[in-house]
């Protein structure tokens, strides 16, 4: 677990806002309501609530079974997890984290109604993993207040937080974003606002070229993944990482990439879009390059 739970760590913020309970939203409002802070967990689509706030009950749990919490511990942390299917909900959050889907559009709108409804001094934070910060700002009157909060994936086992300051970002609201993400046991680490930052700026391209190893029949996915686990010593094979984050989601980070740097190194892999065609986007799905059913 990040932070010692129900330690009221989580920075300046005691009170947070979620938007999105997908892969990362459950994630992010876990890591949150683990240092302190009560959370409320948005989502438009019910069942993808419901199945958010299972998900951390159900990783609370394992945390519980293998004794980093105690199970009264991982109650309370629950119970400070709020949800709702309304935006209206976060009117009173001091920080707000916005992880719904990777489109430059639904950001900007998300973005614009939550100006609107929260106080001034609520700082605005994306977990985009590749749009401009800048350009998801420019949908607010408060540019100096929206910044960059990329976690990554599972949220409550991975240290790293990527902050990314927009062209209008403050001082202030970068200082207080590094010290809440120090606070709930993560390590912060800046990166200018150009597309993928470095994440996935240089995780992307790895993934596609495996995609098209695959496509090209270079090798086998398990062979792909086998040669990348125990050549590379990465914990993950690709193919693997790849359903893990979601294939619809890499489709859209390449895209961003692509478009975004005008380089054709960044061309999704026409496999990769006819995967997330048939509706076969990963584990989420329980169907990827791999079946988890
Ligand atoms: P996801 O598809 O699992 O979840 C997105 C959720 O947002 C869905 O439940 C959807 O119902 C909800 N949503 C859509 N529009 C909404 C709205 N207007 N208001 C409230 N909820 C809305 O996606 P994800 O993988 O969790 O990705 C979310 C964000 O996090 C994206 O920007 C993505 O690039 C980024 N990200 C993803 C990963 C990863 O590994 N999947 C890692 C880091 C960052």
């Amino acid at each position: 677990m990040s932070a010692a739970p129900g330690s009221n760590a989580a920075g300046a913020f005691q009170r947070v806002a979620v938007v999105g309970a997908g892969t990362m939203g459950n994630g992010i409002a876990q890591t949150f309501a683990s240092a302190g802070a009560e959370v409320v967990l948005i989502d438009v689509v019910e069942p993808a609530l419901k199945k958010g706030l299972a998900t951390i009950e159900k990783s609370l749990a394992k945390f519980a079974e293998r004794g980093k919490l105690s199970a009264a511990d991982a109650q309370s942390i629950f119970a400070r997890v709020k949800p709702s299917t309304t935006l209206q909900d976060a009117k009173s959050a001091e920080l707000v984290v916005e992880a719904v889907v990777e489109r430059l559009e639904v950001k900007r709108k998300v973005f614009a109604e939550l100006d609107a409804l929260t106080p001034a001094a609520t700082i605005l934070a994306t977990n985009t993993s590749s749009i401009s910060i800048t350009a998801i700002a420019a949908s607010t009157q408060r540019a100096d207040r929206v910044i960059g909060m990329h976690f990554m994936n599972p949220v409550p086992l991975m240290a790293l937080v990527e902050i990314i300051r927009g062209q209008e970002t403050s001082d202030a609201t970068t200082q207080r974003v590094v010290a809440a993400s120090k606070a709930i046991g993560k390590t912060p680490v800046e990166a200018s606002d150009y597309p993928g930052f470095v994440s996935n700026r240089v995780l992307m391209p790895m993934l596609n070229e495996a995609v098209f190893c695959l496509m090209e029949g270079v090798a086998t996915k398990e062979a792909i993944d086998t040669v990348m686990r125990l050549g590379m010593n990465h914990p993950m094979g690709p193919l693997a990482l790849a359903d893990l984050i979601g294939l619809d989601v890499c489709l859209d980070i390449l895209e961003v990439l692509h478009s975004g740097l005008g380089d054709d190194k960044y061309r999704p892999c026409p496999l990769l879009r006819r995967m997330v065609a048939a509706g076969r986007l990963g584990k989420k799905a329980g169907k990827g390059f791999y079946d988890y059913a």
